[in-house]
């Protein structure tokens, strides 16, 4: 899996993102509509040809990928939500899972989207591509739809499925035994509840048939075929493991490269299920742990600051990878950032911590605008208004362009160890390492602060901070009386010099050997890159965390041949400590990137 550690990730709801063609705004039920947009339950309009519309914009931001709510075909008019009749606006109700739905076509022969390849779809797509921007494809693959109403315009089939437009089951008359008849869950703690049991009345998928995961795979992976670059994964707690196991390994038979990142609510280091399933389904995950930190500091202003944050990137060891974290302020199941509280200033910071840490950072669309509308506290639907307004000159669309650039050019950004060089309630500065390459970052949630840092990465020099020019002096890795005004962010990025670059690039990862800065973890084998097995010329990683060391290596003589390697520990004092096993072998393609992650043997 190759993360998109080097991006910027812009998540839009398509249906309040911008309508770029009014004539599919009425659906096949024009009652799911509302042309004045204020039921918020109703379509509003949006669609892909806005988003094409808007591709440039979202390049202009520095976003390099575009997560769009799922695309599939929903159940037509409206189910009762708590009293009132809700449309599938949101695109998380499919009934068909090979066939686009009609808000967002350009034409009717739109929908049948894998009968031609000059769909909106693959207009939307190549325009991404064109521009550098790959997609997101969003996936539901525990549920189909709720029960809908007759008496506010819909049809009757709770969880009525289609294969490009032929029925093939339905829960009321579920002749392939596609449906899990468990009730709603009630027991939240209960594990074979949670996966087996219905979430809010949507029809679960009975993920033991063959026939359901077949057609499932197959739809998806009609999408990969079109050009999808990445899945985000729907609902992930409510399926079985061996479950994303499988579906992972197809995926990526697929496209051995994809990157996958999953939903599991409110999941992240302080839940143990989700870490497991984050080390054990092969993909990875979004990190509600730190969003819940950084909207307790940067948005509550609560008590304990940003020692919640620090907290959270002290436990990135329990992940086999954690940069395949997906890291997020806000998004559509939760109150937009500033409806909890955040000032335009607070929003700007945090965005800042999050394009700067570990995993690959994603923007709620409208953020950079300060979108928001605080009705019943900011909580859903409110949390997607229609976007209003694409001014390129917001401080927030400043800074997420500056820091975009930084993380596309700096290493250190994508995959380097997080280090904490000062830490306070109000203020937290770290600097991210990675072979050479440095970035620090420093914020301040507090009365103006001037700091003494020292121990900082950086070579001798004058740097400007990245947001506004300010230029600091950095010498013996100190620095003297850092000005951080009160609600700032400061960014200092410095790229080592660049290896010329090969046709091939392995990147070793190393999971599951406790060790610690200053030990030296290395790369041995048969080929000249890695030393033909003499210590002294082997290839050595770089500390990441206490379970992760990292090495990016470009290979020349020795790209589409087999090689041998292990993995060995130098410790001082303490001698070599060979992996215990004969070596691992590969085939190395002729060109490219190949990901090689082990676990200690
Ligand atoms: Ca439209």
């Amino acid at each position: 899996m190759r993360p998109f550690n080097d991006s910027v990730i812009y998540f839009a709801v398509v249906d309040r993102f911008h309508n770029g063609n009014p004539g599919n705004d009425r659906g096949r039920d024009p009652e799911a509509y509302d042309a004045s947009r204020s039921d918020w339950f109703k379509y509003w309009g949006g669609d892909l040809n806005g988003v094409t519309q808007k591709l440039d914009y979202i390049r202009e931001l520095g976003c390099s990928a575009v997560w769009l709510t799922p695309l599939f075909d929903q159940i037509d008019g409206l189910v009762d939500v708590e009293g009132r009749g809700m449309s599938g606006y949101h695109g998380y109700w499919a009934k068909d899972f090979k066939r686009l739905d009609e808000h967002l076509a350009d034409s009717p022969a739109d929908v049948r989207v894998f009968a031609s390849d000059n769909t909106v779809f693959d207009r939307m797509i190549k325009g991404m591509h064109d521009r550098g921007i790959r997609m997101v494809l969003d996936i539901v693959c525990n549920h189909s739809s709720p029960a809908h109403r007759p008496d506010l315009g819909g049809c009757p089939g709770k969880g009525e499925i289609y294969d490009d437009g032929k029925l093939l089951t339905s829960y009321e008359d579920d002749r392939l035994g596609w449906y899990h008849r468990n009730g709603g869950v009630r027991d939240w703690n209960n594990k074979a509840q949670v996966e087996g049991s219905e979430l809010c009345g949507l029809a679960d998928f009975n993920e033991t048939r063959i026939g359901y995961r077949n057609y499932i795979k197959d739809a998806i992976k009609l999408w990969l075929g079109k050009g999808v670059d990445a899945l985000r994964v729907d609902t992930v707690k409510h399926m079985p493991l061996w479950f994303w196991q499988e579906f992972v390994s197809d995926m990526r038979f697929a496209n051995p490269e994809l990157f996958i990142f999953g939903e599991w609510f409110m999941g992240g280091c302080y839940d143990d299920l989700s870490v497991n399933f984050a080390n054990r389904s092969g993909m990875g995950m979004l990190d509600f742990a730190l969003q819940r930190g950084l909207e307790d500091c940067l948005a509550r202003s609560a008590g304990q600051g940003f020692e919640l944050v620090d907290n959270v990137f002290g436990r990135d060891s329990l992940f086999d990878d954690c940069r395949h974290l997906v890291t997020f302020i806000d998004n559509h199941d939760m109150p937009r950032f500033m409806s909890v509280g955040a000032s335009p200033a607070r929003v700007d910071m945090a965005l800042a911590l999050i394009l700067t840490c570990r995993g690959t950072p994603c923007i709620y669309y409208g953020t950079e605008q300060y979108l928001h509308n605080d009705t019943n506290g900011g909580a859903d639907p409110y949390n997607r208004p229609m976007m209003e307004k694409w001014d390129t000159d917001t401080p927030a669309f400043r800074l997420v362009k500056k820091l975009a650039r930084v993380r596309r050019e700096n290493p250190a950004v994508q995959s380097g160890s997080h280090r904490r060089k000062h830490l306070s309630t109000d203020a937290y500065v770290y600097t991210r390492v990675y072979r050479g390459s440095c970035c620090l970052a420093a914020f301040n949630r507090g009365q103006d602060l001037t700091l003494d840092l020292e121990g900082i990465e950086l070579p001798d020099g004058v740097y400007k901070d990245a947001l506004s020019d300010r230029a600091v002096s950095v010498k013996n890795g100190r620095i003297e009386k850092l000005q951080l005004p009160r609600d700032s962010s400061f960014v200092i990025s410095y790229c080592a010099p660049v290896r010329p670059a090969a046709e091939l690039e392995l990147s070793f990862a190393l999971n599951g050997f406790r060790t610690a800065y200053g030990q030296r973890v290395k790369v041995t084998g048969n080929c000249p890159e890695l030393g033909n097995w003499d210590l002294d010329k082997a290839f050595p990683l770089e500390y990441i965390n206490d379970n992760l060391w990292l090495g990016h290596l470009p290979v020349k003589g020795s790209a589409g041949k087999p090689i041998a390697y292990k993995f060995v520990v130098e410790r001082d004092g303490d001698g070599l400590l060979y992996e215990n096993r004969p070596a691992h072998f590969r085939l190395l393609p002729k060109e490219g990137f190949l990901e090689l992650q082990h676990k200690w043997c």
